[in-house]
C-alpha cells in the first residue's frame, strides 16, 4: 500500500469526492476548499512535484488543462474567472507530494497570493 495520500486516493482506498477522470488524471474536491469551487487535479501514477515533470508528460498536462477547462465549464465559472495553481515545494507551501493543480474559482480573489 502506497504511503502516499494522493496515491492512496487515485486507488481509491482513501474516500475522497471525485468528480471527473480522464485517463491519466483525476479530479476530486479539496477537503478544505479556500473558494466555492476548488477541486485538486493530479496525475493518477506519482510525481512529487513540477521538477518530476518532462517532455514525456505532454499528453499528461494537455489533459491537466482540458479536464480544468471542462471542470471550469461545468461550475459556471470559466467565463466569471479561475486560478489553475500549483504550490510547488516548502516556500509555496505544498502540503502533499504529489504534484496537483488547484482549481479555484466562485469568488473574487485578490493578486499578489499571500
Ligand atoms: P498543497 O498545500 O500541497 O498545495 O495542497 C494540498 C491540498 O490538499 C490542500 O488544499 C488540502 O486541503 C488538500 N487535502 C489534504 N488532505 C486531503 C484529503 O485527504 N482529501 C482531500 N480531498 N483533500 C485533501
Ligand atoms: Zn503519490
Amino acid at each position: 500500500m502506497s504511503a502516499c495520500l494522493f496515491c492512496r486516493i487515485a486507488a481509491h482506498e482513501v474516500p475522497a469526492q471525485i468528480i471527473a477522470e480522464m485517463p491519466d488524471v483525476l479530479a476530486f474536491k479539496d477537503v478544505n476548499p479556500q473558494a466555492p469551487t476548488h477541486v485538486l487535479i493530479i496525475p493518477k501514477r506519482h510525481l512529487g512535484g513540477m521538477p518530476d515533470l518532462t517532455d514525456e508528460h505532454a499528453g499528461l498536462l494537455a489533459q491537466v488543462m482540458r479536464l480544468a477547462n471542462q471542470l471550469a465549464q461545468a461550475a459556471g465559472i470559466a467565463t466569471s474567472g479561475f486560478r489553475l495553481v500549483v504550490n510547488s515545494g516548502p516556500d509555496a507551501g505544498q502540503s502533499v507530494a504529489h504534484v496537483h493543480w488547484h482549481l479555484l474559482g466562485g469568488r473574487r480573489m485578490a493578486w499578489p497570493p499571500g
